[in-house]
């Protein structure tokens, strides 16, 4: 048995409850059905990766690094192939 936190009032209790004994929420499935019921979630990671190595080359790019350019580039490309990753989970 595990304590798992209420995606209603955020309050932790067992995962073998069938509702949340703090708000009455049912709790449909387990933790990892729910979060199998968002699909798309490590494409957002991989577009957050994406977007701080576009951060970061914009910030080195001011410093004169000769490598920035790259960093960012490597960034948006990051960025796009989680993009359409999440695009192409969403369609199948
Ligand atoms: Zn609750």
């Amino acid at each position: 048995m595990a304590l798992i936190a209420c995606p209603g009032c955020a309050k932790e209790f067992s995962d073998e409850a069938a509702i949340c004994p703090h708000c009455a929420r049912p709790m449909t499935g387990s933790p990892d059905a729910i979060a199998a019921q968002s699909p798309g979630r490590e494409w957002k990671i991989v577009r957050l990766i994406g977007g701080l190595l576009m951060v970061t080359g914009v910030l080195a790019w001011t410093g004169n690094s000769t490598d920035a350019g790259m960093v960012f580039l490597l960034g948006c490309v990051i960025y796009l192939g989680g993009w359409l990753g999440a695009r192409w989970m969403q369609r199948s």
